[in-house]
């Protein structure tokens, strides 16, 4: 079990970590599942891959999650062993025949999802020519709207859907269409777009029993995302205009974590405007690259929280490797130097579940943290980024 404490302040002041630190906000996780289970009309099937610690994935059944999206058989374990109670459906399109065997015997796992016939014979077969499967197929849609675009990989195109969705009819218990409309979505748009492409496959091929309208719900980083409800409206309207009569599900990832977790990163170096921290695209920080400059931080002593004047900086991760850089503007308290803390906010997401080895750095131990998560209240300087 993590070790409890009631802020990052009073972490530092007890211990003097040497490594970066993942703090964790239980209550915050179990609060913000409770609002989206409430909020959609259908199973919400949590992402595994965007965290998987068991901290994490507790406070997430506390909140009230029972469904989880896992993509390898060893997040299927993983769940089944902390969570036995817990419904894993295989959603990845492309799985091995041995991880499908064991999902669907050993740990009672019936949906699937695919994109190819060769993956539908496979399920099949791994299967014994099970009667009770439910089998998803994967279509691909446009990615516009979406920070990080998921198009190219996976899903199949509607003119080859048709036929494969009859064919998934002919042997399953049940059939569903899923996509992805890409990682941090800001636009519910495209998931009414992504409705209208999957409605069209589903008339065509004799109607569906399960819509899965996927992941990409985004987390507010800055402030100004819609809120999950939009999407859901967004989503019901073009539901109700396509005439989809079927079951609902969703795939967040994202939207369920990021808010439940931060992380504290020591400064080594100051070089003007550049900051040389103990954490970076190797450890726990990649999203900094990846999404951008667009997480709150702040400045955290043994003390307290410094507050003060902000100035823009870049940061830099600890390893030798140039690509280990987070070009700012990251708006942090210009006081800021060497041996200070910066608690990274919003950092739940795709952060230690990202981590590698590389370079003999450690990306550090995580902790639970009791308060309120800064972001939730106002703070000088930084964007409320309350819900
Ligand atoms: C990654 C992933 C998700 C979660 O995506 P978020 O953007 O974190 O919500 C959901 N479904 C599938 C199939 C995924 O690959």
């Amino acid at each position: 079990m993590a070790e409890t404490f009631g802020s990052a302040a009073a972490l530092l002041s007890l211990r003097s970590p040497q490594n970066p630190v993942v703090c964790v906000r239980p209550h915050l996780i179990e609060e913000r599942a409770r609002r989206v289970v409430e909020a959609f009309p259908g199973d919400v099937l949590y992402a595994v891959k965007c965290n998987d610690t068991p901290i994490v994935l507790q406070s997430l059944w506390r909140g009230g999650v029972r469904h989880f999206d896992t993509a390898s058989i060893g997040e299927v374990r993983l769940v089944k062993r902390l969570l036995p109670d817990a419904h894993c459906h295989f959603m990845h399109p492309v799985k091995s025949y041995e991880a499908i065997a064991e999902a669907y015997h050993e740990h009672g796992v019936r949906r699937f999802a695919f994109d190819h016939e060769d993956e539908l014979a496979k399920i099949l077969a791994a299967t014994d020519h099970a009667r009770d499967l439910e089998l998803f197929l994967r279509l691909a849609v446009p990615g516009q709207g979406a920070l990080l675009t998921l198009t190219g990989k996976f899903g199949v195109e509607s003119e080859r859907a048709v036929d494969l969705l009859r064919r998934a009819r002919a042997v399953a218990a049940a059939v569903g269409l899923t996509f992805h409309v890409g990682s941090q979505c800001v636009d519910p748009e495209s998931f009414a777009r992504a409705i209208a492409i999957a409605a069209e496959v589903a008339h065509a091929a004799g109607g569906i029993d399960h819509l899965d309208v996927g992941g990409g719900f985004p987390a507010r980083y800055k402030g100004d995302e819609p809120p999950f409800e939009a999407f859901v409206r967004r989503i019901m309207g073009a539901v109700f205009t396509h005439r989809l009569g079927c079951a609902l599900q969703c795939e967040p990832g994202r939207l369920l974590v990021a808010d439940g977790a931060s992380v504290l990163t020591r400064v080594e170096l100051r070089r003007d405007r550049a900051l040389y921290i103990n954490d970076g695209v190797y450890g726990n920080l990649a999203e900094l690259k990846w999404i951008g400059p667009q997480f709150p931080i702040r400045l955290v002593r043994p003390s307290g929280v410094v507050c003060g004047e902000r100035a823009p900086f870049d940061l830099f991760g600890p390893t030798c490797d140039s690509i280990d850089s987070m070009p700012g503007p990251h708006w942090i308290v210009s006081e800021v130097k060497e041996g200070d803390w910066l608690e990274v906010g919003m950092m739940g997401a795709y952060s230690n579940a990202l981590r590698t080895r590389f370079n003999g750095f450690v990306s550090g131990e995580t902790v639970v943290l009791r308060d309120a998560g800064w972001y939730l209240a106002k703070v000088e300087g930084a964007t409320a980024l309350a819900a």
